[in-house]
């Protein structure tokens, strides 16, 4: 059997159709355009099922990741931030049921990355994990005892939108200091191109000129380890998984910075796992597809 997976970011909606088996068998990409509104949003999100349902029209069912907080028994959106325009109050299951008449489950997409990674990647064989990720946003996901905890009201694990730091930085979801406004690819970038008075198009570049030994951009790459290893820290005292998982676009420069980090975890003195995430950005889409078998 084979479903279609979707994980719709703040940047891009990625698309798979996997088997059972966990084999990748037709992929899609396409840009999420998210301040033009939610139906630019969704036709964007059906552009990409009809894509790979003309690859695999045998596909038996639909899972999507998306950010914000997902009621995932009726598949509503119940809060998204003013990133994702409109998204708010949207019916993601039955807007996409009522188009491809197909079996439908929608999840948050830190939580369907989660299932990906303890389904093929970093959290195999793992009961207790909080996965971070560290992209666009900070998504934010807890298994526990073998289950994901959404919570009452659907953001159990929002660790993106916990206060780090009183009074600092406006978020998109209302509050000041918001861990993602620290630790999020998006405000890394921000942060390096306040500090050093460059316009940095992405991380990549800021990561370049770490290595090329740019002074102000060091101390940048230094305080965001600082602020990961504090939340990291209240992580590990508020939740003791087996291990923390971080995922997302920072990951990918991961050679970088990761020895620095696992040095000042190890200060903390306490016995913390972090591992990074296997799936790279794969790991919303498969967790996705695989929340379809789960719920059958
Ligand atoms: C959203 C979360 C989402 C994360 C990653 C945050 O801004 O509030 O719901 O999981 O971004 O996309
Ligand atoms: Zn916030």
């Amino acid at each position: 059997m084979k479903a279609i997976g979707i994980d719709i970011g703040g940047t891009s909606i990625k698309g798979i159709v996997a088997d059972q088996d966990g084999r990748i068998v037709g992929e899609t990409k396409q840009a999420t355009d998210a301040a033009i509104g939610k139906d630019c949003i969704l036709a964007n999100v059906k552009d990409v099922i009809w894509q790979l349902l003309e690859q695999h029209p045998d596909s038996e069912g639909i899972g999507i990741g998306t950010a914000g907080r997902v009621n995932v028994n009726t598949g509503e959106i119940v809060y998204a931030t003013n990133n994702l325009p409109g998204w708010q109050g949207s019916n993601l299951k039955e807007e996409i049921e009522s188009v491809f008449h197909r079996r439908v489950c929608v999840d948050n997409d830190a939580n369907t990355a989660l299932i990906g990674e303890c389904w093929l990647g970093a959290g195999a064989g793992c009961s207790d994990v909080t996965m971070l990720t560290l992209g666009t946003g900070v998504g934010g996901a807890n298994r526990i005892g073998g289950k994901i905890v959404r919570g009452a009201q659907w953001n159990g694990g929002e660790w993106g939108h916990v206060i780090l730091v009183p009074d600092g930085r406006p978020c998109n979801c209302g509050q000041r200091g918001c861990i993602e406004q620290y630790i999020s690819g998006t405000a890394f970038v921000q942060t390096a191109t306040e500090a050093a008075h460059i316009q940095f198009p992405s991380g990549v570049e800021v990561f370049e000129a770490y290595e090329k030994g740019h002074s102000a951009v060091t101390s940048v790459l230094n305080q965001f380890i600082d602020y990961l290893t504090v939340v990291i820290h209240n992580i590990h005292l508020g939740i003791n998984p087996q291990t923390i998982l971080l995922g997302g676009g920072m990951v990918d420069s991961k050679s970088v910075w990761w020895d620095m980090l696992e040095e000042r975890v190890e200060r903390l003195g306490l016995h913390i796992s972090i591992s990074a995430a296997k799936l790279g950005n794969q790991a919303g889409s498969i967790g996705a597809a695989k929340m379809v078998w789960e719920r059958l």
